[in-house]
């Protein structure tokens, strides 16, 4: 199973946060955020979680959260995308032999999930991966992430640890990791724009 129910009571304390949130924003998403692409893309990539206003909201990964503004250009200008970014779900931007997953499909407070929430969430990420019968290269965006996708590849987390730029065959993919696109990490200059394109450079490599 790849998508989670609307009202999925697998996490406790992440469906309080989504009634809490369906309260006080009742014209909102709240609600798990299921893959955005089509199942025959050969790029997967994995995000963390939806942000609260961006992703939470619109329903659409990365649509509306800080990071989407550089992930959506980047992908447009690497021929993942096309179309429009304008950061709501009716752009009608399209995907490009990719499709988008975040590695815990509902917003958690603070942006941060618990480790038992990202292992309930994992068998999700599984079916999204098993379903992709094409899928050659999937792109993880953090060490949660990547941590998370290692283990949904079947693969012992502790022995592919996490390094930007980093390259590991697992199975029948190509797993790429990159430092997440968040604001923190690019404000701080832990990701520039020109390190995250020279990971989409390598990606468009792989998946020609
Ligand atoms: N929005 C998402 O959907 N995922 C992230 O990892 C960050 C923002």
């Amino acid at each position: 199973m790849s998508e989670p129910s609307g009202d999925c009571p697998l996490c406790p304390r992440l469906a309080a946060f989504r009634s809490e949130c369906r309260s006080r924003e009742p014209g909102w998403h709240n609600a798990p955020v299921p893959a955005f692409g089509s199942a025959d893309a050969r790029l997967l990539i994995v995000g963390l979680a939806p942000g609260l206003r961006g992703a939470n909201a619109t329903g659409r990964p990365f649509t509306g959260d800080y990071a989407g503004d550089l992930l959506y250009r980047t992908l447009i200008d690497f021929g993942f995308a096309t179309g429009e970014y304008r950061a709501r779900p009716d752009d009608g931007l399209r995907l490009q032999d990719c499709r988008i997953t975040n590695a815990v499909r509902c917003v958690p407070p603070k942006n941060k999930p618990e480790p038992a929430e990202i292992t309930q969430c994992r068998p999700f990420l599984e079916g999204v991966i098993a379903g992709m019968p094409r899928l050659s290269s999937i792109l993880v965006l953090g060490q949660i992430a990547h941590q998370s996708t290692v283990r949904a590849l079947g693969e012992k987390a502790s022995r592919v640890p996490f390094r930007h730029g980093g390259e590991v065959p697992i199975g029948r993919v190509i797993l790429v990791s990159s430092y997440h696109c968040s604001r923190y990490n690019t404000n701080t200059g832990v990701l520039t724009e020109a390190m995250f394109r020279d990971v989409f450079a390598r990606i468009r490599a792989l998946v020609a």
